[in-house]
């Protein structure tokens, strides 16, 4: 498609300065602003183009990128200008306020919009994470005015037309030889006003109030997991639906169990002893009152890591469980007893003949290399 060079739609030269660029946008936006020319197809391109230009001019990343590539290394990194005139006046609202002295948003004010999202950050421990549980939440947010239903009038009112701009929600100021419209300060932009407003509420439609709403965890949430509650959030403006509310899941820490995703991992101390005879012992588990066996196998060694399938957390996602797994803490003992002493002397010297087996086994294995 073609498209006029931005500087050329401004009229300003190549190296013009940002003052410049504003002045000269500002010049074309009060020539050819919507509300002056109505129905003139040839000032609306105008408008657009103008404000486009400024867009990308006004910004020293996009003027560079333009000045090198062009329009087409603007479109590149997704620079398309606007669809629209809404579009143009919420991203330039301020600029139009500054240039005109006041705001020509139009009927911004009036559109319905859904309400707040609110976020509750909720603390349990991995006990309840693993079986899940219902929770009593209380939390402040904005509710519709209980006295007045949302409507902001005392009982028995009715909301009136606003006298400055009959109803319209916009005035017409008129600035040196032309007019613009602008949204009507009296009634904001919704044409009417409340000459009683509701006592509990002064007139706002919204009171803060205390909310306790039963949540059901879910089993096997972890730390970051979201419970959404629809329409649990702030209430809509001008009819629209009520926001959200986000549970975020916080799971503690826990003494013995770590967790990672759906497994669990534990550190269990045994004897020495043990890890060399092999053993059966019973360790703690979740939804294991009793706890459960674990056969340490004979000839264990310090750190290893036996899996338990099956025994750790219940899967977000599904039925299905993590699994557990244990390491292994060999503890040498830090004092004998004489009777202890003396067997594992005894076990020693049983080392030892193993030990000068080994040897003669090394002299035999050089020998027959040196042959
Ligand atoms: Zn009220
Ligand atoms: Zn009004």
């Amino acid at each position: 498609m073609y498209k006029r060079d931005y500087y050329e739609v401004l009229g300003v030269s190549r190296n013009a300065t940002e003052d410049e660029i504003k002045r000269a946008y500002r010049k074309l936006a009060l020539k050819y602003h919507p509300d002056r020319n109505p129905g003139d197809k040839e000032a609306e391109e105008r408008f657009k183009e103008a404000a486009e230009a400024y867009e990308v001019l006004r910004d020293p990343e996009k003027r560079q990128i333009y000045d090198r590539f062009g329009h087409e290394g603007l479109e590149g990194r997704g620079f398309t200008g606007f669809s629209g005139f809404e579009d143009i006046f919420s991203s330039f609202g301020d600029i139009f306020e500054e240039f005109f002295g006041f705001s020509t948003g139009r009927g911004r004010h009036t559109r319905a919009r859904q309400g707040n999202s609110l976020r509750y950050d909720l603390k349990i421990t991995l006990e309840e994470a693993f079986f899940g549980k219902e929770e009593e939440i209380v939390f402040q947010r904005l509710d519709l005015c209980e006295s007045c239903n949302g409507t902001g009038l005392s009982p028995g009112s009715q909301p009136e037309t606003c006298p400055t701009c009959q109803g319209r929600g916009q005035v017409i100021r008129s600035q040196g030889f032309f007019q613009i419209s602008s949204t009507c300060p009296t009634c904001r932009g919704q044409g009417q006003i409340i000459k009683n407003p509701c006592q509990k509420c002064r007139g706002h439609g919204k009171t803060r109030i205390e909310r306790r709403i039963n949540v059901r965890i879910p089993p096997g949430v972890d730390t970051g997991s979201q419970l959404r509650l629809r329409g649990e959030g702030e209430p809509g403006e001008y009819g629209g639906p009520p926001g959200d509310l986000y549970v975020v899941i916080h799971v503690e820490e826990h003494p013995f169990f770590k967790r990672e995703g759906d497994d669990l991992i534990c550190e269990i101390p045994i004897s020495f002893v043990q890890a060399a005879l092999g053993d059966t012992i019973v360790i703690p588990s979740l939804g294991d009152d009793e706890g459960i066996e674990l056969q340490i196998p004979p000839g264990s060694q310090p750190n290893e890591i036996l899996k338990l399938s099956g025994k750790g957390m219940l899967s977000t996602t599904g039925r299905r469980r993590g699994d557990l797994y244990v390491k292994l803490q060999v503890k040498i003992p830090r004092r004998l007893t004489p009777k202890q002493r003396e067997l594992l002397e005894i076990f020693a010297k049983t080392e030892d003949l193993n030990i000068s087996q080994a040897k003669s086994k090394v002299k035999d294995f050089w020998k027959k290399i040196q042959r």
